[in-house]
């Protein structure tokens, strides 16, 4: 199963939008009609790659925009870039989210007590390859982290691209530990202070920031599939978001809509142009006591 992108509007500008196609050249929505499984049998999953290590942009999909779009997050009308926080440069892995997943912010979980934050469930992805921005690829699940962020869960899943050479070698978090020493805690860490430059506080997480493994995982992912079941056949109160798709199949869901009725969707957003800078301001490294 293959996917490709469009871009729209004018990258690094408010009007910049990334569009997917399925291989029949279809439009297709990445938050429901990209099939979480990979390969079922194997655990395989698929990742919307949202943000490429190494980079500031807070690009994600658009889950309020028909046909969910990637575009970049928007604070106070301007464009939403991470801060830097020493020694960390940008995302530390390639960031993304499993597509036709959802944390329901109508149920509140038992391990963390909070309830879900409206989004698909997110990734870290942390094979040596930068990803491109869009690029679906299928991953292995290595463990997950309970973050709390502003009192609601906020799963982070750690996975592996398949493609990757390693990708044999690392079946559980223990792996991690012991082929790439240093990356879990500086993943902890990321996550616990990347909101403190914009005058936020630390996050915080369950379980003590201890991550839990593959099977916790699996588990987690598999029951915000549930929840996306029941978003997308209109069993639960969708919550302003926007569940247009053109392949869950109309008896699954009224929101399936027309191929004609998503060309108009793209063809109503401001065509491709001229890019912007990004701000030099999104290179500034920010500095904390370690406490
Ligand atoms: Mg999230």
């Amino acid at each position: 199963m293959s996917f490709t992108v469009e871009e729209r509007g004018n990258p690094n500008t408010l009007s910049y939008r990334l569009f997917f196609k399925n291989a029949d050249g279809k439009y297709v929505s990445p938050f429901h009609d990209i099939p979480m499984y990979a390969d079922e049998s194997q655990n395989i999953f698929h990742v919307v790659v949202e943000v490429p290590r190494w980079t500031n942009a807070k690009m994600e999909i658009a889950t309020k925009d028909p046909l969910n779009p990637i575009k970049q997050d928007v604070k106070k009308g301007n464009l939403r870039y991470v801060a830097n926080v020493f020694p960390h440069k940008g995302y530390i892995w390639n960031y993304g989210a499993i597509p036709q997943t959802w944390e329901d912010p109508g149920h509140k979980d038992e391990d963390t007590d909070c309830c879900g934050d409206n989004d698909p469930i997110d990734v870290c992805e942390i094979g040596t390859k930068v990803c491109s921005r869009g690029e679906v690829i299928k991953v292995k699940v290595l463990g997950v982290l309970a973050m709390i962020d502003e009192g609601e869960t906020d799963w982070k899943v750690i996975a592996i691209n398949v493609e990757d050479p390693e990708a044999k070698d690392l079946n559980n978090i223990g792996d991690i530990q012991r082929l790439k020493p240093g990356y879990l805690e500086a993943t902890v860490d990321w996550f616990r202070k990347y909101k403190v430059p914009d005058g936020k506080p630390e996050n915080q997480f369950a379980f003590n920031g201890e991550f839990k493994d593959k099977e916790f995982a699996i588990e987690t992912i598999k029951s915000t599939h549930g929840f996306w079941k029941a978003l997308i056949s209109q069993k639960t109160n969708s919550g302003g978001l926007n569940c247009k798709n053109t392949c869950v199949s109309a008896g699954d869901s009224p929101f399936c809509c027309s191929t004609d009725e998503a060309k108009a969707v793209i063809e109503g957003t401001t065509p491709c142009g001229t890019e912007d800078p990004i701000p030099c301001s999104v290179d500034k490294w920010f500095y904390y006591e370690k406490e």
